[in-house]
């Protein structure tokens, strides 16, 4: 196997936006593993300075930096540190984000936008502070970590599709904005992935229904025809695969991980 093959995101610069738990850390810790360097983002230092020692572990540069992103100068303020130390960012993880459902009747201004900032602009935000410099070195891989509420709808998960079918709008726009740039935009749509925010939305559901823990969390499991839930490593995987040089032909795909639970 050449070095190519075997670690094939060498010299690459990485950000993983939610970087220190669930999806976002073993996306950064799987593109670390490919070759890349890798910049973990997310509001709570200690988690991330251990997704960042190991990511050091593996003999890779990392950066761990705390920023809301949420917050536009906040996250122009961590895109900056990063190109000031690693000259340019190569690959970007849209992984920040967050689930809350409610039933649409008596739903709250306050989640809605609480939701739509968090799962949405800050797509935005971020992948706006990161795109110059993709452009200037004409390379570039965006990878959004949507889900399969960005392809089918839910009960009581309305203001939560709603952003995550925007990601997905975003997506496919600008990747035929920036095909010129050799810049490709991919969203990864996962079904339930076992991570801490699969955790805590059981705990809520088992809190407001007759539901045990256990109970739900069988439930969220037969939602996939496979009969589980996607291990984080799994998501990880296909963003390693979107982040090399040879996935440059695809572009604008909604990638979906959940089993086979959604075909469209
Ligand atoms: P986790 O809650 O396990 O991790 C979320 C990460 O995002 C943490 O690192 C957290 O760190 C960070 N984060 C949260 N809010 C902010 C913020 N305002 N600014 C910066 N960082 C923030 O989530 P998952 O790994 O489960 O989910 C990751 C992504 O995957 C989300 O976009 C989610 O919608 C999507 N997804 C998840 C699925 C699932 O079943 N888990 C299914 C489909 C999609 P900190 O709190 O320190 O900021």
């Amino acid at each position: 196997m050449t070095n190519e093959e075997s670690l094939p995101l060498k010299g690459r610069r990485a950000l993983v936006t939610g970087g220190s738990k669930g999806i976002g850390r073993s996306t950064a810790l799987a593109l670390a593993l490919a070759g890349a360097d890798v910049a973990v983002s997310a509001r709570h230092l200690p988690e991330l300075e251990a997704a960042a020692e190991e990511i050091e572990a593996l003999d890779r540069r990392s950066l761990a930096i705390t920023c809301d992103v949420t917050d536009s100068e906040q996250v122009q303020g961590m895109v900056a540190d990063v190109i000031k130390h690693w000259n340019g960012i190569d690959i970007l993880v849209n992984n920040a984000g967050l689930a809350k459902s409610h039933k649409f009747l008596g739903h709250s201004d306050e989640l809605w936008h609480q939701l739509i900032a968090i799962n949405l602009s800050s797509v935005y935000y971020v992948t706006k502070a990161v795109v110059p410099s993709m452009v200037e070195q004409r390379w570039g891989r965006i990878i959004n970590i949507a889900s399969t509420a960005s392809k089918i709808g839910g009960r009581y998960i309305s203001a939560y599709t709603a952003t995550k079918h925007g990601v997905l709008g975003l997506t496919r726009s600008l990747a035929l904005e920036l095909v010129e740039y050799q810049i490709t935009v991919n969203a990864i749509c996962p079904g339930y992935v076992d991570t801490p925010l699969t955790d805590s939305n059981i705990t809520n559901i088992a809190n407001r229904t007759k539901m045990t823990e256990a109970q739900t969390r069988q439930a969220l499991e037969k939602v996939s025809p496979q009969n589980r839930l996607i291990a984080p490593e799994e998501v990880a995987s296909v963003a390693v695969l979107l982040a090399q040089d040879i996935s440059k032909g695809i572009t604008g795909q909604a990638i979906i991980v959940d089993g086979g639970g959604v075909m469209s």
